[in-house]
């Protein structure tokens, strides 16, 4: 009953023991991965991927935005294939001041995307986390997936009064930014993620999806409640977010 909602399985380190990855993940109980694409060329690859098990959400990096147009007919033309929109969003981290408008404007263009089609969206805010929310709010956003946010807390509280979620990935163990995020957001506001192969438990680590479970434990533990509570109410939030029946 385990779901991450955010893993680039067409990454390299992934992808060339992807079977192993996966049957690894069914082991740990893991039901669902979406992997995200982060280009056109990946988003290509991640609808290779599709199957019962992975799910494709196609994106773009918002500091390397060419060809995002594609990215969006891509999405516009397999509707039935594509759960999610993104991950898409905002980028001060490696994108610098100067791009910022671009950023926005193609930003929204895939909110409206994903409005327009009622997907979700799943959104990338590296050093962005308020204004990203900000943006959501003006657009309209409902069905959101903040991934990896890195940014204020009260930011975050406002967004999950209007229903967006949160993905919490492993790396969470070294960050105390994560773990007051989790503190001060309901849990009815979280997700499980990895952004495998990126933000394992440790920077060393090459992540991937059965790693879900070393969120669920911090989870538990800020939260003070069972691993088990904190898989089903996960469980339930992600059904909600990406509109599927179990
Ligand atoms: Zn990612």
């Amino acid at each position: 009953m385990l779901v991450d909602v955010h893993a680039h399985l067409t990454d390299p380190r992934v992808m060339g023991r992807l079977g192993t990855v996966m049957s690894s993940a069914t082991a740990a109980g893991v039901w669902r991965v979406v992997t995200c694409g982060i280009g056109p060329e990946d988003s290509r690859a991640v609808l290779r991927l599709v199957n019962g098990q992975v799910r494709a959400s196609l994106g773009i990096a918002p500091y390397d935005l060419r060809g995002y147009e594609e990215v969006l007919e891509l999405i516009e033309r397999n509707p039935g294939s594509v759960d999610a929109v993104g991950e898409v969003g905002l980028d001060l981290y490696r994108g610098s001041r100067e791009t910022l408008e671009e950023q926005v404007r193609a930003f929204k263009e895939f909110i409206r995307l994903a409005r327009s089609l009622d997907k979700p969206i799943v959104v990338h805010s590296r050093n962005a986390g308020k204004l990203a929310i900000e943006v959501l709010m003006q657009e309209g956003a409902e069905r959101v997936v903040m991934h990896a946010y890195d940014g204020d807390v009260s930011a975050a509280r406002r967004g999950a009064e209007r229903g967006f979620r949160f993905s919490i990935p492993p790396r969470i163990a070294e960050s105390d930014q994560k773990k007051s995020l989790v503190r001060r957001l309901p849990l009815e506001a979280l997700l499980l993620e990895t952004d495998s192969p990126w933000l394992g438990p440790s920077r060393s680590s090459i992540n991937e999806p059965k790693n879900v479970w070393f969120s669920v434990e911090w989870i538990a533990r800020i939260k003070s409640v069972s691993p088990q509570r904190v898989v089903e109410v996960t469980y339930r939030n992600a059904l909600e977010t990406f509109g599927w029946t179990d």
